[in-house]
């Protein structure tokens, strides 16, 4: 945690782990009611990171970053160009052991600010020879999500006549939103940004509050806004039978998992769920180098990835978090062991 000389304000650069590969998780730009929160909120995501690159397989380890912004408005100009660079140093001193990519409040842009300090960026625009904006890619990877869930419940992933709620009409919102419905499904759509509704006539979505949109009698739930959005209040009102959406934490505790399966309703944990963006990055750091075509297989095997977790938790009879982390934990332990001692007599390696 540094206080940025140009700009004043607290970077934090949280590493959880590196014992798959280098810390991977974007950097958030946020208002915070005080620095502690702050902390918190890079400590946490960073573990969720791990997790997610774990489960999807990737040689990464998990890391976030976070520019605590001044509350009353939006960091601009030259102020928000002091504290992207102020932050590029702070991911310049850890030497690679974080790496560092957009997320809410930070765009591509941004990461080629940042990359004026550090070469430890990804998603850059695509003419930099990035990957550009992660949020199509995350949508792409929640609406396979929604399929192989819709095919939990009713045997089917076609998405033709269902009814999905999005809550949070951003960047991975937005695309999602379309994206369901170019696949047919009839949408509840929320944001707490009323200019977002130009996009539910478009669609020729119904729009509503977001509280209602959570509430809505529907056949999925998407929460793409952030995080804790399933707490002991709203599970019970739930009117949905399964959840799958982009936002990051999306349960205010780890029991909730139980409460939604005593509801029924399946719950795709929001790190498998999420995972596009960072599955669509990792493919920007393969030795071929970045290309679109195998980004998609890579982030369409979320499906595959799921399927296992739903069949893991069916056959220990225990949620799908749980089902998650336990295919996570495995990873890194495999990681994190010491190579077997040769044996007697075995060539050397
Ligand atoms: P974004 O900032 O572009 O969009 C968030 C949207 O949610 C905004 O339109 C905002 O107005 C709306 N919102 C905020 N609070 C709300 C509320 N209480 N009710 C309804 N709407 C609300 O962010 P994004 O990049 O689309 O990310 C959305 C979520 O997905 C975040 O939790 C983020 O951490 C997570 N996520 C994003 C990516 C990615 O590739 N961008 C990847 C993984 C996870």
């Amino acid at each position: 945690m540094r206080r940025g000389p140009r700009s004043g304000l607290y970077t934090i650069v949280a590493v959880h782990s590196t014992v798959r590969g280098p810390a991977l998780g974007g950097c958030r730009l946020w208002s915070y009611a005080d620095s502690r929160d702050a902390v918190a909120d890079a400590l946490r995501l960073s573990r969720a990171m791990t997790f997610k690159a774990a489960v999807a397989d990737l040689p990464q380890g998990g890391g976030k970053g976070v520019i605590m912004r001044p509350t009353g408005g939006p960091l601009e100009g030259e102020a928000r160009r002091a504290a992207l660079l102020d932050f590029g140093d702070s991911i310049e001193m850890l030497d690679g052991r974080y790496r560092t990519a957009e997320d809410v409040g930070t765009s591509d842009p941004d990461m080629t600010v940042i990359s004026e300090r550090t070469s430890h960026v990804t998603g850059l625009a695509v003419e930099r020879g990035g990957s550009g904006d992660p949020s199509p890619w995350t949508a792409l990877g929640v609406q396979e999500a929604i399929r192989v869930a819709c095919e939990r419940v009713w045997g089917s992933p076609d998405l033709d006549g269902r009814t999905i709620a999005v809550v949070g009409l951003g960047r991975v919102g937005g695309a999602l939103a379309r994206g369901l419905s170019a696949a047919g499904a009839r949408l509840v759509v929320a944001d707490v940004d009323q200019g977002k509704h130009a996009l539910a006539d478009e669609l020729g979505a119904d729009w509503t509050d977001p509280a209602s949109a959570i509430r809505a009698e529907v056949d999925v739930l998407a929460p793409c806004a952030l995080g804790a959005m399933l707490d002991a209040e709203s599970v019970p009102a739930l009117r949905c039978r399964a959840i799958a959406g982009a936002a990051n934490n999306q349960l205010a505790s780890e029991e909730i998992a139980e409460r939604l399966i005593e509801r029924e309703i399946v719950w795709t944990p929001d790190f498998v769920a999420n995972a596009g963006g960072i599955i669509n990055i990792a493919v920007e750091l393969e030795p071929e180098g970045y290309a679109p075509e195998r980004a998609e297989g890579r982030v369409l095997a979320i499906g595959d990835t799921l399927r296992t977790i739903f069949d893991d938790a069916e056959a220990a009879g225990t949620t799908p978090l749980a089902a998650a982390m336990a295919l996570a934990s495995r990873r890194l332990a495999a990681a994190s062991a010491p190579p077997p001692a040769a044996s007697p007599g075995a060539p050397p390696a």
